[in-house]
């Protein structure tokens, strides 16, 4: 095992006891130093389930468990417990929420439910002549949250009119969650925090649950993140932070750097280690990212060499518009894929904003290039999916209010609007929830066909749910799809035969997924399976062949999910200014630009072999093409921040034209 480290980082996985802190430059095996260590610590004997790593996105999660299985071989049969922070506040949650008069069963809220919440909330409260957008307030309860700010915080701090809407409708809103037994994302963290700080005990009990936490990306955690780690490990002070100052990105989202600046003050005894050598990119790459780097003044000065000498100089390339763009770099991954030993999971193509992959999915497909979207929701985004699991989430937790409405009429069984409307008002004035009004023989007010109508529904449900307790959960879904006829409502819906195919293949895959769980599920139940699919520890995919068509296709992923990974290839496109460095930080400057700064850096140090940056001189903007500006970072990757070519529409580096490419000088 030692052999594969250098003796720093074999320091680091040999420091078993007491605080540590590994703070190094990217792709200086910090990642490796935690899977080894967590290795490391069974083989001597630390039982695995004594130990918790938590990591900041699903795929991290993920890639690290397997790391560790690798490293222990087959005798690995419990395994360590790897996650996310907002999985493990889940557990932490489901054992403990009830004190804060919590149902045991607390929903997740998704977006959409958080926008139907907030939409119903500024309904109530709105307030002649100043509006909020439900999108608004739920950005402002957003930073609240993510500052560790609660209603009454934000009352006080509120300045304009707007602002002091927005706490009220947060107010309401947490109101709102907390009557209908559900909490949102940040919640997660939030009532967590809140739990351990009213029931010192509770935080005994969770934290003595392990010996050891590991915390891979430390310069990325929120206050309450950086509470929750403190809680958890005060007892056994067996606490292992790694990160790089350089890399925080989610500065945006309430994450502190200074969390990671100030470990040893808030561990004296604790054991620093630096690493310095790049193991992942070359040389050429990595002193582009040096270069740009240098950029941001206000920074922890950290040495970081290649290891690997010589390579490929990036390559800067402009283009007309953006379909260029896209074109130039699908045909390049296809003319680099006839390489011998190419393959497609060795391209990565990053970007800034959501918006941008369009095109380049369009591209990948025409030229018939197996690709898959990292880190995005499409597919729950998509409505028969989200039809079905409404119906799992009614099933669970009947009041679960959001799911229920979705589902009360769909497909159409006679319970018309103004009924759900009557339903709701009784639920209203008697301050019970939705179901319960349903849930009960005689209606009052109801007509005779409405009534039989919503009596049918629950009894389905209540039949359904019955026969879940004992039945195998697959099967019983498969079987309520087909009782409701949903997929005769998808053929009515959709008129296209090939449409009609991938909705139902969707469907189905909801129910492969919930089987799967099942089986590898110590103790299988709806909310478990629920838990996971809202924390995106549950991956679906469209049928087995895409499914291991994904594990070896072309990446598309924000830079914002790239952080951590790596690949032989990796295009950076859109280097403009307004999208990186995106416009919000252009307007802010100051600090949002070194923000921006740091995110590209992140970019240029996935890159192992080769990395090219593109931009478009003129870009779609409402329909209508506009000129662009180079990203400011491509001049400071080459050392050139004051060329006076800056503000003018043509970047250093060789150049493609609309009539081909020029090739880059090796
Ligand atoms: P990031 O800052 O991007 O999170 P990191 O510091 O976590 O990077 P790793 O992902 O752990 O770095 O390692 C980067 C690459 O270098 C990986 O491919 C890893 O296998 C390799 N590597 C790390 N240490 C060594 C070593 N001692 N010998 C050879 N390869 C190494
Ligand atoms: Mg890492």
């Amino acid at each position: 095992m030692s052999a594969k480290l250098n003796p720093e980082q074999e320091r680091a996985v040999q420091t078993a006891r007491g605080p540590l802190l590994v703070l190094a430059g990217a792709g200086t095996g910090k990642t490796r130093v935690v899977t080894f260590r967590i290795a490391k610590l069974i083989q001597q004997g630390t039982p695995p389930d004594r130990i918790l790593a938590v990591t900041f996105t699903n795929k991290a999660a993920k890639e690290m468990l397997e790391r560790v299985s690798k490293l222990l071989g087959k005798r690995a049969k419990i395994k360590p417990s790897i996650s996310t922070f907002h999985s493990h506040c889940v557990k932490v949650l489901r054992r403990n929420i009830r004190r804060l008069g919590y149902p045991e069963r607390f929903i997740i809220y998704d977006y959409g439910d958080q926008e139907s919440l907030a939409r119903q909330v500024l309904r109530d409260i709105s307030v002649a002549g100043e509006s909020l957008r439900p999108g608004d307030l739920l950005f402002h309860i957003g930073a609240w949250k993510s500052s560790g700010l609660r209603p009454a915080d934000a009352t006080r701090i509120a300045e304009t009119d707007k602002e002091h809407l927005a706490a009220m409708g947060y107010r309401r809103y947490q109101k709102a969650l907390k009557l209908a037994g559900a909490v949102d994302f940040d919640d997660l963290l939030l009532v967590t925090e809140e739990l351990f700080a009213t029931f010192p005990e509770v935080r005994a009990t969770e934290a003595g649950l392990f010996d050891h936490l590991l915390v891979d990306e430390y310069q990325d955690t929120n206050g309450s993140q950086y509470r929750i780690i403190k809680a958890l490990a005060h007892d056994h002070r067996n606490l292992c932070v790694v990160g790089d100052d350089d890399q925080s990105i989610y500065g945006w989202r309430g994450a502190e750097v200074e969390h990671i600046l100030r470990f040893q003050q808030d561990w004296p005894d604790a054991t620093v280690i630096r690493l310095e050598a790049n193991y992942r990119s070359t040389e050429a790459i990595l002193t582009a990212a040096n270069t740009l780097i240098a950029y941001n003044t206000t920074r922890y000065d950290k040495v970081l060499r290649p290891a690997r000498p010589g390579g490929e100089k990036p390559r800067i390339m402009q283009f007309k518009d953006e379909n260029e763009e896209s074109r130039f770099v699908v045909d390049d991954i296809r003319r680099n894929l006839k390489l011998p030993g190419m393959e497609p999971r060795d391209f990565a193509v990053l970007f800034r904003t959501k918006e941008q992959p369009r095109v380049f999915e369009q591209e990948l497909r025409k030229q018939n290039i197996p690709y898959v979207m990292l880190g995005s929701q499409s597919f729950f985004d998509r409505k028969e999916v989200q039809d079905i699991l409404a119906y799992i989430r009614v099933l669970a937790y009947p009041h679960d209010e959001p799911a229920l409405r979705r589902i009360i009429n769909l497909p159409a069984r006679g319970i018309a609007p103004k009924t759900v409307e009557t339903l709701v008002r009784h639920a209203v004035a008697e301050g019970k929830h939705l179901w319960s009004v349903m849930d009960r023989p005689v209606l009052g007010d109801l007509k005779g066909p409405a009534e039989a109508a919503v009596q049918g529904f629950v009894n389905l449900m209540k039949q359904f749910r019955a026969r879940m307790q004992h039945e195998p959960l697959a099967g019983v879904l498969r079987e309520l799809i087909a009782k409701i006829q949903y997929p005769k409502e998808l053929t009515r819906l959709y008129p296209e035969h090939e449409e009609q195919q991938s909705r139902l293949a969707s469907v189905e895959e909801v129910v492969n997924a919930l089987a799967q769980y099942a089986i590898e599920a110590k103790e299988p139940s709806l909310v478990g399976f629920l838990d996971e699919v809202t924390l995106g520890d549950r991956e679906f995919g469209n049928n087995d062949k895409e499914k291991s068509l994904a594990r070896n296709a072309v990446a598309l992923l924000t830079m914002h999910s790239a952080k951590g990974l790596e690949y032989p290839h990796v295009y950076m496109v859109g280097m403009e200014e307004g999208l990186l460095p995106h416009h919000r930080s252009v307007a802010a400057e100051g600090p949002a630009i070194d923000e921006e700064r740091r995110l590209c850096y992140v970019g240029v140090t996935r890159a192992q072999e080769r990395l090219t940056l593109t931009m478009a001189l003129t870009r779609m903007k409402w329909g209508k093409p506009r000129e662009t500006i180079p990203s400011r970072f491509l001049f400071e990757i080459i050392g050139q921040a004051d060329n006076p070519q800056r503000k003018k529409a043509r970047p250093p580096g060789p150049h493609v034209g609309a009539k081909g490419v020029k090739r880059p000088s090796r």
